[in-house]
């Protein structure tokens, strides 16, 4: 028998599994109970926070002969999953889902939708599942429009997007929207333990904490990762185990070689990236895991000077980007680490986690005066308000964030893809790396975050956001590099011609 992806296992039956989104399965539910569904629904959020599945049991739960005959009264009961609907409606022609962004033709959408028109054959109500809506033709969102505004007798609309900007005001206005938000780290770790349980495998806390946190926010990546590991490993997989299945540089690793640039001890330096180069990884793959490791300490940790993580990741990106169009990435990268472990530029031991004995200084490099005093690091202690200093501002940011991660951990998460531009004119600036990231902080996060800044302010403040496409995004690449171990290590164990 085909071994069937845990995703597809994990996927929830009823909105109590509905995981990491309490709010929309909480609201669904009392929908139902009290019969006040909508005829739209427009389904907001990051690949992988459970859009579709929402869409699914909702779909479900309006057909179910319990739902309908008044007989459920919790989360866990909605949809049944025993009556006859349930059962069937897989099947059914009447639930029709179709992805947006595969290529289908405009005449086959256009024929798809026509047969909203249609009175359901087997179900009370029809359901249309439309998934990435915003690729869809201008022709195919009018029908939709149009079906939406003055819509047949018992059909209803499910419309899934991760690009919400994209979606046309005349769709939105006329949905209810469910805002999906990325799952909280511990929320997947816990989850990948249950499904740890299931398949009758151990797994260690730190690898169930590492897979959560490169899934950042999807579940869907969660379950992808721990599939991947579980297909390799024996009885138990541990953080190791995660790291090389999923290619990945440990941490130690990476902390090695940030020690020794800020250190400035440029022989363990060269050591110390000569031995993340052994474990196979492309050095852009690297210097990826080098910046979200930083982004990591950064965050957790804010007693050093703010200003050195970033000239770090700084330096790291533009060297990313030469990387890329270069034969010899992996030199790029050693001379900006070493270029790094000079003094002139490292001035002071950043707040880090393995501690190291300082190196005498090297053989001292002449630097002019005007090099040596980048902008003057006074002390900051971590001041109380906005002051229009860069590194205060930020560095104050990050203190309001870390304050977050303690009681608003998804709220916290969310500013893990946001980054802090300048504060001016009396409003924060904040850059995303992606449309996506933005629109859903915009939609989901900022006016809690407005709030939040303006109660500790003791005044309201105003967010304002941007997109800066300059920003690599490192998730993508390292996840396409993972797809491409994890194939070929498949193609290599199954050989190729069995594997699709
Ligand atoms: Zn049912």
């Amino acid at each position: 028998m085909a071994y069937e992806a845990l995703y597809t296992r994990g996927r929830p039956k009823n909105f109590a599994q509905l995981i990491g989104q309490e709010h929309i399965s909480n609201a669904l539910t009392r929908a139902v109970i009290s019969k006040r569904l909508s005829h739209a629904y427009l389904l907001v959020g990051t690949r992988g926070t459970g859009k579709t599945s929402t869409a699914r049991l909702l779909a479900k739960a309006m057909n179910c002969e319990k739902v309908l005959a008044g007989k459920v009264s919790a989360a866990k009961d909605i949809p049944c999953n025993e009556c006859a609907s349930c059962k069937s409606i897989d099947s059914s022609p009447d639930n029709v889902e179709f992805d947006a962004a595969s290529n289908r033709s405009v005449d086959d959408v256009a024929r798809l939708l026509s047969t909203a028109y249609m009175a359901p054959l087997q179900s009370r109500v029809k359901t249309f599942i439309i998934d990435e809506v915003h690729m869809l033709s201008n022709e195919a969102i009018n029908s939709i429009l149009k079906l939406i505004e003055e819509p047949p007798p018992n059909v209803a609309f499910f419309l899934a997007t991760t690009e919400i900007n994209k979606v046309p005001m005349t769709i939105r206005s006329r949905c209810q929207v469910l805002n999906f938000r990325l799952i909280p780290q511990e929320t997947i770790a816990a989850h990948l333990q249950d499904m740890a349980k299931i398949l009758a495998i151990e797994l260690e806390n730190d690898a169930a904490k590492k897979i959560a946190r490169l899934a950042e926010g999807s579940m869907r990546d969660a379950l992808t990762y721990l599939d991947q590991c579980y297909a390799m490993a024996d009885k138990k997989i541990t953080l190791a185990d995660v790291n090389e299945t999923l290619g990945l540089v440990s941490d130690a690793d990476l902390d090695e070689i940030i020690s020794a640039v800020q250190s400035q001890n440029r022989a363990e330096v060269g050591r110390a990236i000569n031995h993340a180069f052994r474990s196979g990884l492309s050095s852009i793959s690297i210097a990826e895991a080098l910046i979200t490791r930083l982004r990591d300490i950064e965050f957790e940790n804010l007693r050093g000077d703010i200003s050195d993580l970033d000239n770090f990741v700084d330096a790291v990106r533009k060297a990313i980007l030469e990387m890329q169009g270069s034969g010899v990435p992996d030199i790029i990268l050693e001379m900006t680490l070493m270029k790094l472990a000079a003094p002139k530029i490292i001035s002071a031991t950043v707040a880090q986690p393995i501690a190291q004995p300082k190196p005498a200084p090297p053989p001292k490099i002449e630097v002019p005066a005007t090099e040596t005093i980048t902008p003057p690091i006074e002390k900051i202690e971590t001041a109380k308000v906005f002051t229009g200093n860069f590194d205060a501002d930020k560095k104050f940011f990050l203190s309001i964030v870390s304050e977050l991660g303690q009681t608003r951990r998804t709220l916290a998460m969310s500013m893990k893809v946001a980054n802090f531009d300048r504060f001016s004119d009396g409003i924060i600036k904040l850059k995303f790396q992606s449309v996506g990231t933005e629109e859903e902080f915009n939609s989901v996060h900022k006016t809690e975050l407005e709030n939040f800044i303006a109660q500790k302010l003791g005044h309201p403040v105003k967010i304002e956001t941007a997109v800066d496409t300059n920003l690599p995004n490192p998730n993508l690449d390292r996840i396409k590099a993972q797809h491409r171990t994890f194939v070929d290590t498949a193609m290599k164990t199954f050989g190729a011609d069995n594997f699709e």
